[in-house]
Formats: structure tokens, C-alpha cells, sequence
């Protein structure tokens, strides 16, 4: 079979499809001019129209106590016990912005070009031109809520580097930059509940989208303790529910990370783009067993310092100190000399994936390379070091049992960030009329290839500095007719909920739905992961397709709907990572080059390089649900303002 032939069997291909939203004109001016353009709502008006936003992470919660305080009613959700526990927490490293502080070469200019490079030229320059102008906002915001950012010794804020740049445009709180920011957001958001303008419901699910007459108008949730299933409506609805990455169930994510609410949204027709590009940390500690769930990450902020290597020969098993200098091969440093071992995310990973695979790897298994810090040590002193990244080292040793200061910490790339999710205009709007998306949950600013630090500035960016001016636009045309919950879409949406709880309760198996997700996870990890062949994703689409089946048959889902049920929970969840992974797979088959983190063997330059096929697959891939066949609109990309040319960090 012709490979035409091949996809004919797995895509419909519909129309191309543009972002309507989109300003023209020179792209400083855009945001501006949007901005402007865009419609207010005067603040009496404000408290008679109200939103639902699902997520109290930094897109959720930044957006929830921003449009509390413009005067909006708003509803949020979050299925932890408070909203301070969202996955944002775990972020380590840093947030971007471009302001030069440093001045060592850093613009709003430079950010965008960054980003859209870093993206491997996937991205939408306007998007990405706000998100570098807004980063400078975001600083400013976060210093004035209280977030300790780290200062240098002269009490001015610090910097340091991340991947694919050679400026110092990363503000931290040391490693705790997400928990501080978060900290932030949520004593904004508390505020509001206290005033009375936000009301929280923690644990609570969100398991359906309620559509009325062509606009997204509200919710169906879980409550998770009594598991009383609720229906929420109001004049507009946005999704800020993170990413997706435990779909390959190990991965750097919080365990509760889901696909569950942008899926939903999907099957009622929000269009998902690019759900196959992933990131792959190249930094996390490596696999150790069978047992395990979770992956934890070693921050790339360790890349400033630290330096990788391998054993130059391959199998040599001596201990790292056994292996003289000149036996070792800082191979980031050899094949990237401009940008060392910070180079992206994606060309790290893959680099040490070449090493493992040529017999060079370190530890058990041989899926390791050093992250070395004793150059740094002995530049820097220990102290410093400690001071720098010491509650990062106190976690590798918790975790290894071997101390980082003394010899060299083993890592190996993990699953960490989906560029992918579901597809936005530049108004944060989706295809559904009324159902905005923000945060890592939109596919909108990273292209293939996120840059580090670059996701809490992008959350941050849409809740705080965004979304305040969109929505509003939006909800001028509002208040809309209000919706009781006798009306037949609020009524179907919520039977739909209860039948699939009910059927995954009766199905009375004999499989955990822990192992479904583990199968599953294998499966996305050897086909999908990071590399992809035309072969291995068809022979994917059929595992997941099989498991799938077997999952609806065979699977036991533990205690009853009326209690605090995590087995029913995961049951949900799994379900839509099903079918989330087949879509991934037929978005990685269709794409036929490589970019950023997708990177198809196919499709690579002599030296092992992404190489990518701007004439054929400039474009955002936009999937409308179809069930076994998924739609492929194609949102064409132009780019004005960056040369799009082979990405080259050498
Ligand atoms: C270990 C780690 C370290 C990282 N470090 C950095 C870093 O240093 N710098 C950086 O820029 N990025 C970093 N990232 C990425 C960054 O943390 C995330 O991309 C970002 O925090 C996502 O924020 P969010 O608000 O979009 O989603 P999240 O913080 O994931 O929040 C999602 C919210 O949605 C809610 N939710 C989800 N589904 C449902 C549902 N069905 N019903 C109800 N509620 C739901 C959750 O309860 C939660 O409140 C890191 C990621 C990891 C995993």
C-alpha cells in the first residue's frame, strides 16, 4: 500500500480552516490594536454575566481572579482539594521575559524570534509576538503580588539561561518557581472568593461541555466525595486543565494530569491541533523499575551549570570518577558548540537517546548520560551551588540514594509538556462559539518544541493579560438566554455523564484500569515517543484500537458511584487517553517530516537532524472528532517576520 493509500484508510480531509481573529498590520502594533478594537463591557453590566472556568492552575486561577476583580461572576472548578495544589506547582525552573535586565542582548523581538525558532517554525508569529511584549507585564504582576523572585546580591532580580537561547532571561524562585507563582495567583484568587465574586469548587470533575444553540453555556461535573453529578451553566465557559502527557502514563505530570476536559470538548466538536507533538525532557531521573508511576524531573535550570557526558567508548561500566578526562565526550558541547548543553529541549533529548542507543549510556539499563556539576563546584564552590540549585540536588538524592555533590547525577528524557491541545484563535477563542482555552491546555504559542520557561509565562500571559480583554469582547454581545437545567441540552448532556459512569461501573472485568493505562503507555512510549516511523504508528493505531476494546469489556472499576472513588476516576480518564493516543498516532502518521519534539525517522538529515518539509506541512493540524476517521482541516502558517530555515543551534 501507497502511503496516500495508507492515510486515505485513517483521515477525512476537510477545508482549510484561518484564524479569523487574527489582526494584521505590523505585528508590534497587533496586540495593541486588538486590544482596541475589541469590545468592553461597562462594569455595572459586568456583574450580571458570568463564566465558568475549569482549572485553577496559573492559566485557571490568573484568569479566575483577574475577571473576578473586573466585577464578572465567575464559577471555577478544580478536582484537587484546593486550588494551590494545581499541577503549576511542580514547575521548577523559571519564567521568561524579555526584559534585558542583564543587558547582555534580550528584546521583545528577540523572545519572539526564540520562540518561533525554538518552535521549529510550528508556531503563529502574531500569538507569539503578544506572548514576548505581555512577558515583560507578567514580571511586574507577579513582583507587586509578593512572588520571591531570586535577586542578586544588590537586591535587583536575577536571571539565568534555558534551553535554545544565548541571553539571561529566566527569573526563578530557585527551584520552586511554579509553587511561587502559583502562590500568587492563588491569593488572588482568593481574595475574589472572599469578596464573593469567584465561587471555588474544589473536587470536582468536569465531565461534559453543555452546548446550547452553537455556544458552549456550561458544565457537567463530578463531585468527587459524594459523587452527586452537578450541572453549572453560565454566559461563557474556559478550559485552563493543563496538558496531557499521561497518556503515556509515566511522565514528569502530576498523577491527576487528564485529558478528560479538552476531550469532551472535542467529541462536541472543538477542533484538537497537533496532538502529537510532545515534549521530551532530556533532563528527568531515569525509569527504575516496574513499579513505578511517576518520572521526576531534574530542571533544565541544572543545564547552566551542570554539563553531560558520556563514556567515549561504548559499554564502559567503570564508575564516573574511574574515566579520566579525556575519556569522556561532552557530546552537547562537541556537536552544538554556540549553545553547549543548552541547546532545546527536543535536540537534547534526541542526542541522548544517540548516545544510549550506540552503547554509550550510563547505569542500569544503559538508559542514562551525567549531568556533571563538579567543574561547577570547583568554579563556584559548593555553597553556591547549594544556594542555586541545592533543594533540586536534595531531591535527586532523596530519590537515587546517591549524592549529586560528589558524583554525577544519571539522567534520561522523559515525557513533560504537550504542545498540542485544543485549537484556538488569537482570541483564546476555540471553534466552539463561547468555549475559550488557555494555558498548556491550548495548542497556541509553542509550535513543535516548547522552550523551558516558557509555559508558566504563556499561562500567565493568557489569564492575566488575555483572556480579561477577549472574553469581554465576547460577553459584550451577552448576557444570552438563561439556561435552567430542564433545557434539553442540559438535560442530555448530563444523562450522557451518568450512563458513562453507570457503564463503566457494570462492566465487572478483570483487568486494573491501572493496567490498561500502564499497556497503553508502552505503547504511546515504542511508537510514539521519541521517534516515530510510518510502520510503528500504524501498527499503534491498531494496539490502542485492540486495548480499547478490551478496556470496554474487560475492565473492573471498583466501589460504587456514591463515595470517593479514585478507581472510577482513572476509569474516565483512561477511557479518553484511548482516544486521545489513536488521534495522536494519526496526526504523527499524517505529519510525514520532523519538527521540534516529532520527530519522524524518515525524515531526518544525514547527521541525524529533524528535517522538516516546509512546502508540504507548514500547517497546524486541526482534528474534528470522526471517530475511527478524524477530520484534517489544515490551518496554513505565513511567516512574515522570521525566515523559516533549518534550525541550527551549532
Ligand atoms: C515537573 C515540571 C516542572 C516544570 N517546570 C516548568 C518551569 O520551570 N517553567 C515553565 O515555564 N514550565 C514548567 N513546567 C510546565 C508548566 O508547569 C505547565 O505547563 C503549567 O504549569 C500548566 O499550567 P496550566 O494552568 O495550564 O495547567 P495546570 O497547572 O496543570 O492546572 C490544571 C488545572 O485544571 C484542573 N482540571 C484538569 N482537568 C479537570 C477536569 N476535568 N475537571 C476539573 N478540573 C480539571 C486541575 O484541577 C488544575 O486546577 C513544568 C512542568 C512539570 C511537569
Amino acid at each position: 500500500m501507497t502511503t496516500d493509500q495508507i492515510l486515505s484508510d485513517y483521515i477525512t480531509f476537510g477545508d482549510d480552516i484561518h484564524d479569523d481573529a487574527a489582526p494584521s498590520g505590523p505585528i508590534e502594533k497587533r496586540w495593541d490594536e486588538r486590544k482596541f478594537s475589541a469590545k468592553l463591557v461597562n462594569p455595572a453590566n459586568r456583574r450580571k454575566l458570568s463564566v465558568i472556568i475549569v482549572g485553577s492552575g496559573l492559566a485557571g486561577a490568573s484568569a479566575a481572579a483577574t475577571l473576578g476583580e473586573a466585577g464578572y461572576h465567575v464559577k471555577n472548578f478544580c478536582y484537587q482539594d484546593s486550588p494551590r495544589r494545581a499541577h503549576s506547582i511542580a514547575a521548577q525552573g523559571g519564567i521568561n521575559a524579555a526584559k534585558n535586565y542583564r543587558n547582555d542582548g534580550d528584546s521583545i523581538y528577540r523572545l519572539f524570534y526564540d520562540t518561533v525558532k525554538g518552535g521549529d517554525f510550528r508556531s503563529r508569529e502574531s500569538n507569539v509576538y503578544r506572548l514576548a511584549q505581555v512577558s515583560v507585564n507578567i514580571i511586574d504582576q507577579c513582583v507587586a503580588q509578593g512572588v520571591p523572585f531570586a535577586r542578586e546580591y544588590g537586591g535587583l532580580l536575577d536571571n539565568r539561561s534555558f534551553g535554545g537561547v544565548q541571553v539571561s532571561r529566566t527569573f526563578y524562585a530557585r527551584g520552586q518557581t511554579g509553587q511561587q507563582l502559583l502562590i500568587g495567583a492563588y491569593q488572588a484568587l482568593e481574595r475574589q472568593i472572599g469578596l464573593g465574586t469567584v465561587e471555588m469548587n474544589t473536587r470536582h470533575e468536569m465531565l461534559e461541555i453543555i452546548m446550547v444553540d452553537g455556544r458552549a453555556r456550561g458544565v457537567v461535573v463530578r463531585d468527587m466525595i459524594t459523587g452527586e453529578i452537578e450541572t453549572h451553566t453560565a454566559d461563557a465557559v474556559v478550559l485552563a486543565t493543563g496538558g496531557y502527557g499521561n497518556v503515556f502514563f509515566l511522565s514528569t505530570n502530576a498523577m491527576g494530569c487528564n485529558v478528560t476536559a479538552t476531550w469532551r470538548a472535542h467529541r462536541k466538536g472543538a477542533y484538537f491541533a497537533n496532538p502529537c507533538y510532545t515534549q521530551i525532557h532530556p533532563t528527568c531521573i531515569p525509569v527504575s523499575g516496574d513499579y513505578q508511576s511517576k518520572l521526576t524531573l531534574m530542571s533544565e535550570s541544572l543545564r547552566n551549570d551542570g554539563r553531560i557526558w558520556v563514556p567515549k567508548k561504548a559499554g564502559d561500566d567503570r564508575h564516573a570518577s574511574d574515566i579520566p578526562e579525556d575519556e569522556r565526550d561532552y557530546y552537547l558541547e562537541r556537536i552544538y558548540p554556540s549553545f553547549g548543553n543548552l541547546v532545546p529541549r527536543d535536540i537534547a533529548s534526541r542526542a541522548a537517546k544517540y548516545q544510549c542507543d550506540a552503547g554509550k549510556g550510563v547505569g542500569p539499563g544503559g538508559l542514562g548520560v551525567y549531568l556533571d556539576f563538579a567543574d561547577a563546584i570547583e568554579r563556584m564552590g559548593r555553597d553556591t551551588v547549594e544556594a542555586k540549585y541545592g533543594n533540586l540536588f536534595d531531591m535527586y538524592a532523596q530519590i537515587t540514594g546517591e549524592d549529586p555533590y560528589t558524583e554525577p547525577m544519571r539522567i534520561y528524557p522523559a515525557v513533560h509538556y504537550t504542545m498540542g491541545g485544543l485549537w484556538v484563535d488569537y482570541d483564546l477563542q476555540s471553534n466552539l462559539t463561547g468555549l475559550f482555552v488557555a494555558g498548556e491546555a491550548n495548542f497556541s504559542d509553542h509550535g513543535a518544541n516548547r522552550l523551558g520557561a516558557s509555559a508558566l509565562m504563556q499561562g500567565l500571559a493568557d489569564g492575566y493579560f488575555v483572556l480579561p480583554y477577549t472574553i469581554a469582547n465576547y460577553l459584550a454581545d451577552g448576557p444570552f438566554e438563561k439556561i435552567d437545567d430542564s433545557h434539553p441540552a442540559v438535560v442530555e448532556a448530563r444523562q450522557a455523564v451518568e450512563e458513562r459512569v453507570q457503564t463503566l461501573l457494570s462492566i465487572d472485568g478483570k483487568r486494573t484500569v491501572d493496567s490498561f493505562h500502564k499497556e497503553l503507555g508502552h505503547i504511546m512510549w515504542d511508537y510514539c515517543g521519541m521517534e516515530r516511523t510510518e510502520e510503528g504508528l500504524v501498527k499503534a493505531i491498531q494496539l490502542i484500537r485492540d486495548l480499547k476494546a478490551e478496556f470496554w469489556s474487560n475492565v473492573k472499576v471498583t466501589g460504587v458511584n456514591e463515595e470517593l472513588n479514585q478507581t472510577l476516576e482513572r476509569a474516565g480518564r483512561v477511557a479518553d487517553f484511548f482516544e486521545l493516543g489513536e488521534l495522536m498516532c494519526i496526526d504523527a502518521l499524517n505529519r510525514r517530516e520532523s519538527c521540534g519534539g516529532h520527530f519522524r525517522a524518515e525524515s531526518q538529515t544525514e547527521d541525524g537532524e529533524a528535517l522538516r518539509h516546509d512546502d508540504e506541512f507548514a500547517y497546524v493540524a486541526a482534528w474534528e472528532f470522526g471517530g475511527d476517521k478524524p477530520v484534517l482541516h489544515k490551518e496554513p502558517l505565513e511567516y512574515e517576520y522570521v525566515e523559516m530555515k533549518a534550525r541550527s543551534y551549532k
